[in-house]
């Protein structure tokens, strides 16, 4: 037996340890296991390049508890160590990797607390939980001897010669008093599938019960029997070649990935690179919900197939966040902090290559099969709006495969809409206008008016949309985009032989201060337009540019709160080609002039929903005296 000092400066590093880990003691567990993990994969290594003949049947690992003993224990039957392995890897270089790490954060908690996966502290997280630690290892090579280790915490440890029946390492940890909840099955079970679910080895932590088929044929009889317990899947879809999975395979991934999730992804792209960075996943796009609900099933980042966190912000653009699925990459730095990790060029390669994979793999669906693209359009609309708003790269590919839809139901990608729609275009600065709704069925009035003029307008309801269209207008040379009830439709295609005005200006003066008085000047201004004799005798518009600050503010524009706080401002068009609006000017009865006018403004605001409450009352009251 030999006692030795572990070689660190500083004294007693497990309460620091204990301190600064606080809020992530958990991750004891998945560093243990990584470690007999890797212990696994080493012996595989050197027997395949002949360096060793040990029998790899039931290559495994074991996490168990002995809830008397009070112990956790995990065990392999990996390379293991010998005594003077342990002395270098454990008590020299794993020491000095905790001891670099105390002295790097002991005065910097909050910075500690930013970490991501603590990578590196390894074999001493045990002491977060622990108040001793064991280790039972026989080293896989020729002859070697079995070892014993113990360490209380202290820098003081003590090694010795045991027995152990099989090769490889058991590592004992004595659990602490306020620790035992690592004691309990449930504790530990989720944990292991928190972190370990997809590790490359057969993972065993107990036995369940199962019911198998026994007897002869014909005469099978189902059986309970107790069979290991294995949380793990060792081959998980992504480390597969895409060629020898399935539709129903990557399903049947994604329902493994979030078991909670009753609902089929729309589809899926698996990554796989290995230069200038290695990376593989597989991503999904899910069914979006409508509104931006915060989404619990996220991206899981892993790496080597451990998993490390399902916060991956600084790891994808934000758009891609509304993505599921797993990155398995063992280049993305896990030790710094959050803002280090937005600079990191590593981590930007990444990113952007995700982006671009995102973005050919829509529009591969798009060039293959449109039909299916457009069917899954409504549900990826949001994120490809988001993408194009918020990454320039992206916004150059989709803007090949962003779709437009029109009230008829149609889809057409930008390009297309310009060839097929007839064009509103003004003469004065050759502008391209396009009309749109943000409700087909309060807009109604306005989309068929134009329609009947032959132009076509789009449906835009989604909540990006006025941002959407905002950008658009930008990226787009001499385009814009105006709402379908922003002017009447004469005005906004600036119709050059305007029709001659059947009432004179001075008839016109007469009227307007009648009209005005009937509605709250606030929110409308009136104004004459020569329409047609066809058209409403009075129309509510909402002009263009406040309409769409104030949706724009509602939705959070930054900058644009001072829109928001304005009332709403409409235009009251008076057509003066309407005999309606002659019959108003030519009453000679105040009162009923009166009343005139304000049951047509009236129908023209219930055409438009703006009629409400009390106002509402009183139009159907006096609706039904007319009637009389
Ligand atoms: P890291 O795993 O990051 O190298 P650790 O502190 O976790 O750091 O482990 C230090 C070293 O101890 C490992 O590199 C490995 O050589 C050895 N080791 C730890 N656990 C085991 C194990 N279960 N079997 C064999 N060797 C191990």
């Amino acid at each position: 037996m030999s006692t030795g000092k572990i070689n660190v400066q500083t004294e007693n590093i497990f309460p620091i340890i204990k301190k600064f880990l606080y809020s992530d003691h958990e991750i004891f567990l998945r560093e243990l296991v990584s470690n007999a993990v890797d212990a696994s994969q080493k012996l595989k290594t050197l027997v395949s390049i002949g360096e060793s003949n040990a029998n790899l049947d039931k290559l495994q690992v074991e996490v168990a508890i002995d809830k008397k003993a009070k112990t956790l224990t995990i065990k392999d039957n990996g390379i293991g160590m010998t005594g003077e392995e342990i002395e270098k890897y454990i008590t020299q270089i794993a020491f000095s990797g905790a001891e670099e790490f105390v002295n790097k954060y002991k005065d910097k908690a909050a910075e500690a607390n930013a970490i991501i996966g603590h990578f590196g502290l390894g074999f001493y997280s045990a002491f977060m939980v622990a108040k001793k630690v064991e280790i039972f290892s026989l080293s896989h090579k020729e002859g070697a001897v079995a070892v014993r280790w113990e360490c209380d915490g202290s820098p003081d440890y003590k090694l010795e010669e045991t027995t152990k029946a099989g090769r490889g390492t058991d590592i004992v940890l004595h659990i602490a008093d306020d620790s035992e909840e690592f004691l309990e099955e449930y504790r530990i079970s989720e944990l292991l599938k928190k972190y370990c679910k997809f590790l490359p080895v057969q993972i065993k932590f107990g036995t369940k019960k199962e019911t198998q088929k026994v007897g002869k044929e014909g005469k099978e009889k189902d059986k309970e029997v107790e069979v290991d317990n294995i949380i793990n899947n060792p081959t998980p879809a992504w480390t597969k070649k895409p060629a020898d999975l399935t539709d129903e395979d990557y399903k049947n991934f994604y329902r493994e990935l979030y078991p909670m999730n009753f609902e089929d992804p729309l589809f899926h792209i698996h990554l796989n690179v290995d230069y200038p960075f290695n990376l593989t996943g597989i991503l999904y796009f899910p069914k979006l919900k409508r509104s931006f609900e915060i989404q619990k099933d996220k991206i899981q980042l892993y790496c080597n197939q451990v998993f490390v966190t399902d916060s991956v912000e600084n790891i994808v653009p934000d758009f891609l966040g509304l993505l599921q699925g797993v990155i398995d990459s063992p280049d993305i730095p896990l030790n710094v902090s959050r803002s280090y990790l937005q600079s990191d060029s590593n981590v930007k390669k990444i990113s952007a290559h995700i982006t671009k994979k995102v973005a050919d793999k829509l529009e591969e669906i798009f060039k293959n099969d449109r039909k299916d693209f457009e069917a899954k359009w409504e549900d990826i609309k949001i994120f490809v709006q988001y993408g194009m708003l918020s990454e320039e790269k992206f916004y150059d590919k989709a803007q090949k495969f962003a779709l437009l839809k029109s009230t008829d139901g149609n889809y057409s990608t930008l390009e297309e809409y310009a060839e097929k729609v007839k064009p509103i275009q003004t003469d004065k600065d050759k502008k391209v206008i396009y009309l749109y709704t943000t409700n087909v069925d309060e807009q109604h009035s306005f989309i068929e008016t134009a329609k009947e003029r032959g132009y076509d307008v789009l449906v835009t309801d989604s909540p990006i949309d006025a941002h959407y269209i905002n950008h658009l207008e930008q990226k787009l040379e001499n385009t814009s985009f105006v709402r379908v009830d922003a002017d009447t439709i004469d005005k906004i295609i600036k119709k050059d032989e305007a029709q001659p005005s059947k009432l004179s200006d001075k008839e016109q003066e007469t009227l307007k201060p009648i009209i005005e008085s009937i509605v709250p000047k606030e929110k409308f201004s009136v104004v004459f337009e020569s329409l047609s004799e066809k058209d409403a005798p009075m129309i509510i518009t909402k002009p263009e540019f406040m309409r769409r600050m104030k949706d724009m503010s509602a939705m959070g524009g930054g900058g644009m709160s001072f829109y928001g706080s304005l009332p709403d401002m409409h235009n009251l068009v008076v057509n003066s080609n309407h005999p309606l609006i002659s019959k108003i000017l030519n009453e000679k009865d105040a009162d009923k002039q009166k009343q005139l006018a304000k049951q047509t403004a009236d129908l023209a605001m219930l055409s438009q929903g703006l009629l409400k409450g009390e106002e509402l009352t009183k139009f159907i009251k006096r609706s039904v005296e007319l009637i009389d």
